[in-house]
């Protein structure tokens, strides 16, 4: 049986920029602020716009402190400056678009010059060299290939590395597991959600990843999922779980990344320019105070985005960090802050009930939430097979241990419906955890 590989000495890709002492970093910061302020006012009308309509010019800024006077860009500018709006380059410089799916309307177009593709590559370089990956490994992609960040730029990442990678795209979980035996992946890129599926397929078929497969360690993000779903997930496969945080608007994965001591993730803050603002008010918070990121982007050529709201939820954890790298870390991230649903007048974050569930001995590997009313919630919780033994007691203390436990965590009561696993819908992509029913 395997054990979490522990890392045996600490490597970086990138040395310098990694362990840059603080003074140096932010002398870079600033340096690549000024230049990219300067190239959205000379180039996208709307920052122009923007900078004129507060009396602001790049030139005349005092870098970070009047960063805070500069407006913030958020998603809705993207969407209405589709396709090529916010282009900070010459369409025919530009090789390559992603796009983000949102909600509703049209979609978010992220666009990438040769340069971008070749920097965020070197990010994801540093992410999976810091965690271990070399040279060597197989990297099985679990995430979307196409529109979608995950899939390719992981990818270009990972094969800058020279690690085996084998582009296997979401679902067919048992072509995964063949892929998985036939090229004895080590290391797999994938969402939480599919991550905890799969183990379930798993376990149907009678493999035991501990034993049966060559996994040393994944790289779970995409969506949110707490500390209980990675503990859940290490122990199920024998293997290290990182958190990875991206999005498409700042290249996709590799904005954020854990290091070896999985205490909060590195922000590679030579290429991003990190705020926490109270999503209310939008002032900036001091450090350590939970709020939401913003992000500015410091190196991207064909789409700068400057101040832009990601909406997720979190804190910047202040101190060194014994990996010797010098970049801030972020926590794990709560949700976005659109996830959050009221519920009795009570805030809540579908992360806070997961963190619950997942803590729970018998709840397997799915749950949904589903809102009616504003003063009740039912969450759906698949179980154990072995549980469905007949023994009705067994299920209705289940139960009730599941909604006590709910309820000291969010104050708020739910009604718990038990399912048998592998019940519940699954997606491909992104897990859809909340249904919401209400119409007002
Ligand atoms: P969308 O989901 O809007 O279509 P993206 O694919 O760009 O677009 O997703 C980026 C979003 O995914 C982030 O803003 C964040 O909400 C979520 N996300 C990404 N990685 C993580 C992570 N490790 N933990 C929590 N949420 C994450
Ligand atoms: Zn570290």
């Amino acid at each position: 049986m395997k054990t979490p590989n522990p890392i045996e000495h600490i490597d970086y890709w990138q040395k310098n920029e990694e362990t840059m002492n603080r003074i140096a970093l932010e002398s870079l910061q600033r340096e690549r602020l000024m230049n990219t302020l300067r190239r959205a006012y000379e180039q996208v009308p709307l920052y122009r716009m923007r900078c004129d309509n507060a009396g602001l010019k790049p030139g005349n800024l005092t870098i970070p402190d009047d960063i805070k006077r500069l407006p913030f860009t958020t998603s809705d500018d993207l969407r209405q400056h589709y396709p090529y709006g916010l282009l900070a380059i010459p369409r025919e410089d530009v090789v390559r678009v992603h796009t983000s799916s949102g909600t509703t309307g049209k979609p978010k177009a992220v666009f990438f010059s040769k340069n971008d593709l070749d920097q965020s590559a070197t990010l994801i370089a540093r992410c999976l060299i810091m965690t271990g990956t070399r040279k060597g490994d197989t990297l099985q992609n679990m995430m979307t290939y196409g529109l979608f960040t995950g899939g390719l730029v992981m990818h270009y990442g990972a094969e800058k590395v020279g690690v085996l990678v084998v582009p296997a795209g979401p679902g067919n979980s048992d072509r995964q597991i063949a892929l998985m035996r036939d090229f004895e992946t080590t290391v797999f890129h994938m969402t939480p959600s599919y991550a905890l599926y799969l183990a379930s397929i798993l376990q149907e078929r009678g493999i035991d990843p501990r034993r049966d497969l060559h996994l040393k360690r994944a790289y779970l993000g995409a969506e949110p999922y707490s500390e209980e779903t990675r503990k859940k997930i290490e122990q199920i496969y024998g293997i290290d779980v990182y958190n990875s945080y991206g999005l498409t608007e700042m290249n996709g994965p590799g904005v954020a990344f854990e290091c070896q001591y999985k205490n909060g993730m590195h922000v590679w803050e030579d290429h991003f320019f990190i705020e926490i603002i109270n999503p209310d008010t939008g002032e900036v918070l001091d450090e350590g105070q939970e709020g939401e990121l913003v992000l500015t982007s410091l190196s991207r050529e064909a789409m700068p985005l400057i101040r832009y709201r990601t909406r997720d939820i979190t804190k910047i954890i202040s101190g060194t960090c014994d990996c010797g790298r010098t970049h801030r870390r972020i926590s794990r991230i709560l949700g976005r802050s659109d996830d959050m649903f009221v519920v009795k007048g009570v805030n809540i974050f579908p992360q806070q009930i997961e963190q619950v569930l997942m803590g729970i001995k018998g709840v397997a590997q799915n749950y949904q939430i589903v809102l009616d009313s504003y003063d009740h919630l039912t969450v759906n919780v698949e179980i154990s097979i072995g549980l469905f033994d007949g023994n009705i007691e067994h299920l209705l203390q289940l139960q009730s241990e599941i909604a006590d436990k709910v309820r000291a965590s969010i104050l708020v009561k739910p009604k718990v419906e038990l399912h048998e696993p592998g019940s519940l819908p699954v997606s491909e992509g992104k897990a859809k955890r909340v249904i919401d029913n209400r119409t007002l």
